[in-house]
């Protein structure tokens, strides 16, 4: 695959496409949004109308937000791994007494966050599996026990998943639910556990995963609220091209009626331990070509609604991510990873990216760096290639794809 499709100016790649699609991408730039059946055709295309394709998103990623590639510096605390949902697709879940699986004490909780402030993380993005005997309030009380020691810190937590599950426990409605978090801190929501948003498909992946209407309830409810949320799709597993574009039209619907999300984070499936997969039911992840097309066909898609179309490195890898960067997206996550800090970087499970090797690599792919907040409010901008401080050398941070709570 040729990453440099940049190489070209935006005319000559629309005049080497074939006229149809070209004129598509024209009127795209031009303004008008993209409809299903035509983003269904762009699934399809190959050879230099690809190309144009990626070219052109590209092209409308500038115009959007610019040269920047934002991160922002975070620590994902998974407080436990215990779960009773059975995802077919997730490598995360244990049983009760199975052997790895663990639960965070809140001191424990507590303790990392603080470490993580100490870091300079600005974000604490919390999620867990759902054991069977959890108290309902148990959110909120990590959200209190950790606002208590860090007031400033801004915590993005708990799917709609877990949210629906503390919702069953409490008895509370939905909304009061989702205020009382709010009080207890709550910054904002993961738009995880959205999958793909189609019942028939949610049914292959998990028996007892929240339904569609569900997690859309939950998300609307959270804007109306004034939480805002991510949003997400999980891709390179049972689905097809068409359930994308459902599934992005879904979300495109939800933000013209909100405004909430503020991101969208395209998720491509780790295979290796997953039930799915083993089972011969998922194909093995996603390919270089599905990659950059659901990142462009995101960006084109989402022109004018969703800003911002994050690359997941914990999913895609660092050279995949800078590539889909060139082709739509725009932001590249998070710098820190569950156990990152404890456990030397790369050892077992997680990993750690310093924001010195997230700034080199957004130079590396020729843009500029640049943290921000969890809600895209700019941090700090640093100088693109040429006016940077030195980085210290440091050997490269390992790279395997995540498989945890993280869709
Ligand atoms: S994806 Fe979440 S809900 Fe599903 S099994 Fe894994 S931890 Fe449980």
């Amino acid at each position: 695959m040729d990453w440099r499709w940049n190489d070209v100016s935006l005319e000559e790649a629309w005049r080497l496409a074939s006229p149809g699609v070209a004129r598509l991408l024209e009127q795209t730039i031009a303004g008008k949004p993209l409809g299903a059946e035509e983003a269904l055709k762009l699934t399809e295309v190959d050879g230099a109308d690809f190309l144009a394709l990626l070219r052109t998103a590209d092209e409308l990623r500038r115009r959007a937000v610019g040269d920047r590639i934002t991160y922002v510096v975070n620590r994902n605390i998974n407080f436990t791994n215990i779960c009773i949902v059975g995802c077919r697709f997730c490598g995360f879940g244990r049983a009760p007494k199975a052997e790895g699986s663990y639960f965070l004490p809140l001191e424990e909780i507590v303790a990392r966050a603080v470490e993580a402030r100490k870091r300079g993380a600005t974000e604490l993005c919390i999620q867990g599996g759902l054991p069977r005997d959890l108290d309902g309030y148990h959110y909120r009380n990590i959200l209190l026990a950790i606002k208590t020691e860090l007031p400033e810190i801004h915590i993005h937590a708990f799917s709609p998943m877990e949210i629906v599950y503390g919702v069953e426990k409490t008895g509370l409605p939905l909304p009061e639910y989702l205020l009382m978090l709010k009080e207890a801190g709550l910054g904002s929501i993961p738009g995880t556990a959205a999958e793909v948003l189609d019942d028939d498909l949610r049914r292959i992946l998990s028996q007892d995963k929240l339904k569609v209407h569900r997690w859309v309830e939950v998300v609307t409810t959270a804007h109306r609220l004034g939480i805002p949320t991510t949003s997400t799709l999980m891709y390179g597993h049972i689905e097809e091209p068409r359930h994308w574009i459902r599934h992005m039209l879904l979300l495109r619907e939800i933000q013209a009626e909100t405004g909430g999300f503020t991101e969208f984070v395209p998720l491509a499936f780790v295979h290796e331990k997953t039930r799915l997969f083993r089972s011969g039911k998922g194909r093995a992840g996603s390919t270089a070509r599905e990659d950059l097309l659901v990142h462009a066909l995101a960006r084109l898609f989402f022109h004018g609604s969703i800003r911002n179309i994050q690359a997941s490195w914990v999913k895609l890898g660092f050279e995949m991510s800078k590539a889909c960067l060139q082709a739509g997206a725009n932001d590249f996550g998070g710098t820190l990873m569950e156990e990152s800090i404890s456990k030397s970087a790369g050892a077992t499970f997680g990993e750690y990216v310093s924001p010195e090797e997230f700034q080199a690599m957004i130079r590396d792919a020729g843009r500029v760096p640049a943290e921000r907040t969890t809600t895209y409010e700019l941090r700090q901008v640093f100088p693109s290639r040429g006016g940077e401080a030195a980085v210290p050398p440091r050997p490269p941070a390992v790279h395997r794809p995540y498989s945890g709570t993280g869709y």
